[in-house]
């Protein structure tokens, strides 16, 4: 699992995450729910280690993450606009990660095969991205996060981007793919109805801080506060 010991980090004179203690049990599916500004990318990227935290710790898997490299902490990532390489097909987008740390030819082709019949499309290694939907591009990049066997799936609005129909199949498409995978995801989105329908426990997310942690049910039948109330409750 992640655990993220009063872990914070500020641009400037600005807190972007303000002294955040969180835990995620392993194999969970967890959305990061707030607003635009909230801290929600700079709390994954933290958790990526792309970012350093100013204070706090950070814990993977019960280890000690805090000062590890990206690639040292084994973690997928799919973040916000992060296009496939155009120029590559399918097949070669899957294995990129896979071929920057040397494993054999013939390894690297049998995950892509495996992988791309996790995402159904098998038969569309060859293709080009241009060639495949926004929601079938979306899945070939969560096959990438997911080629170097990752203990950790973080997520930076998966679903954005997409019109509403391929958005609901994706949601749907992703809690099928967490049943089967079982790696501890964490999905950023600031939409209520993906937390809502695809997560196992959902933390809001204000001005830097967590406002609540809970399942669906709990956040929307017992917000903890007024902004909590106001970002997910019930309308009337
Ligand atoms: P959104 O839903 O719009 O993606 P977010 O919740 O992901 O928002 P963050 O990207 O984490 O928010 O940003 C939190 C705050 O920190 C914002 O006010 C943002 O402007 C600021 N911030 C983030 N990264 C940087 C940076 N590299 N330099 C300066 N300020 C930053
Ligand atoms: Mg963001």
């Amino acid at each position: 699992g992640i655990a993220a010991e009063n872990i914070s980090k500020g641009f400037g004179n600005f807190q972007a995450v303000d002294r955040v203690n969180l835990e995620i049990a392993q194999g969970s599916l967890i959305a990061l729910l707030g607003p635009s500004g909230s801290g929600k990318s700079t709390l994954l990227r933290l958790i990526s280690g792309l970012e350093t935290p100013d204070e706090g710790r950070l814990w993977l898997a019960g280890k000690d993450a805090t000062t590890q490299s990206v690639r040292e902490r084994n973690i997928g990532f799919v973040f916000q606009n992060y296009a496939l390489f155009k120029h590559l097909t399918i097949g070669q987008n899957i294995a990129f990660g896979l071929e920057i740390r040397s494993i054999s030819a013939s390894k690297v082709k049998k995950k892509v095969a495996e992988l791309l019949d996790l995402i159904q499309l098998s038969g569309l290694g060859n293709r080009y991205p241009a060639q495949l939907s926004g929601g079938q591009r979306q899945r070939v990049a969560l096959a990438r996060a997911l080629a170097i066997e990752p203990k950790i799936l973080l997520l930076d609005e998966p679903f954005g981007a997409l019109d509403a129909r391929v958005r609901k199949d994706l949601r749907a498409w992703l809690r099928q793919l967490h049943e089967r995978s079982r790696v501890t995801t964490v999905f950023v989105t600031h939409d209520r109805s993906d937390a809502m329908e695809v997560a196992d426990k959902i933390v809001i997310m204000n001005k830097g801080r967590i406002e609540q942690i809970g399942t669906p049910a709990e956040i929307y039948n017992r917000p903890a506060n007024a902004f909590v109330m106001g970002f997910v409750g019930p309308v009337n």
